[in-house]
């Protein structure tokens, strides 16, 4: 775990944040006073132990003294360590660095499951409500793989593929399993990693999507473009949005079930002219991926309607160790 000294930020990054506070409805995105029910302040020692139940063929233990997860092989990850650990140097044009949040940033916002709260347009994700936006991407690059290949000069590597910044040589690959989406009909497999038994929590999700109700799966079928429904796991590229922070999509750890509907992308929402909450993803899909370790991008004030996450740590789960790939056991 080589740090990397960065403190540069991305121009791009500072362009979306103006864009955004200078949208139509100024505060609609801007983080309120009223956070408080979604905010959650975790003691260090609680945010180890859901780090430690998530991902236990990766994390074995937590050092109180130091404050830091210790990976299998001894590599040591500090809970509040920013960017002078974490940050991503990306190349591209005009340079970048994301700033990889800390451990107890991407915990610092609840997700509220299914059971919880069911988002609408008229009773939308709270501002400031993005739980798991903040993704510690030091720990996926040691559980999943790295990202890109790196330059000489210690930057990701990038290449620009049409409109997408796509990042090139990265190590996820090796481990990718391409699990049957049966839910559109067509055919379609989505490619997850099978580290932390990603793949087989997909697979588990598609088997009990089986037994929904037939009014939910026509719902689904009929919103989603019929057989044509398109979906997508792997892919190693920039967010579109800044163009600078790594996707998860990179890591084989997210999944679009219909990327077609542009309909439940919040930026679609604000270059229509000005923001609205809108999702067409049943509740009882979500509720399925929530039990099984993935967070769904629609509970999300930034929503991403299509958008499934494998995080169990935000849903406070204990996952089964599967085995490390490649690991004996
Ligand atoms: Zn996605």
């Amino acid at each position: 775990m080589k740090p990397i000294g960065c403190h540069c930020f991305s121009i791009r990054a500072i362009l979306l944040v103006i864009f955004l506070f200078s949208s139509p409805i100024p505060n609609a995105l801007a983080a309120p006073d009223d956070t408080n029910s979604i905010e959650q302040r975790l003691s260090p020692a609680e945010a180890a132990r859901r780090f430690l139940n998530a991902y236990p063929d990766f994390l074995s233990a937590y050092d109180a003294r130091t404050e830091e997860l210790i990976g299998w092989d001894g590599a040591r990850f500090p809970l509040a360590a920013r960017e002078e650990i974490n940050c991503q140097k990306i190349a591209i044009t005009p340079p970048c660095c994301a700033s990889s949040p800390s451990f107890m940033d991407s915990l610092r916002i609840r997700y509220r499951s299914v059971s919880e709260h069911w988002p609408t347009g008229d009773d939308p994700p709270q501002a400031g409500e993005d739980a798991g936006r903040l993704r510690p991407l030091a720990l996926w690059a040691y559980m999943y793989g790295a990202p890109a290949a790196r330059n000489a000069d210690g930057s990701w590597r990038t290449k620009k593929a049409g409109k997408r910044v796509e990042l090139v040589g990265g190590d996820v690959e090796k481990n990718l399993v391409a699990v049957p989406w049966k839910l559109a009909g067509n055919g379609a497999k989505i490619r997850v990693s099978r580290a932390n038994g990603v793949d087989k929590q997909l697979a588990a999700v598609v088997a009990e999507l089986e037994s929904i109700n037939a009014e939910a799966k026509a719902q689904y079928r009929h919103l989603h473009g019929g057989g044509k429904t398109g979906v997508s796991g792997f892919y190693p590229r920039l967010i579109p949005a800044g163009d600078c922070e790594i996707s998860p999509h990179t890591f084989g750890v997210a999944v679009d079930v219909h990327w077609q509907s542009g309909l439940d992308y919040w930026l679609a929402s604000l270059q229509r002219g000005g923001y609205r909450y809108h999702s067409v993803m049943p509740r009882e899909i979500v509720a399925i991926f929530e039990r099984h370790g993935f967070i769904w991008g629609g509970k999300w004030r930034h929503f991403d309607g299509m958008h499934f996450e494998y995080r169990p740590e935000l849903l406070n789960m204990t996952m089964p160790p599967v085995g490390r790939p490649g690991a004996d056991h």
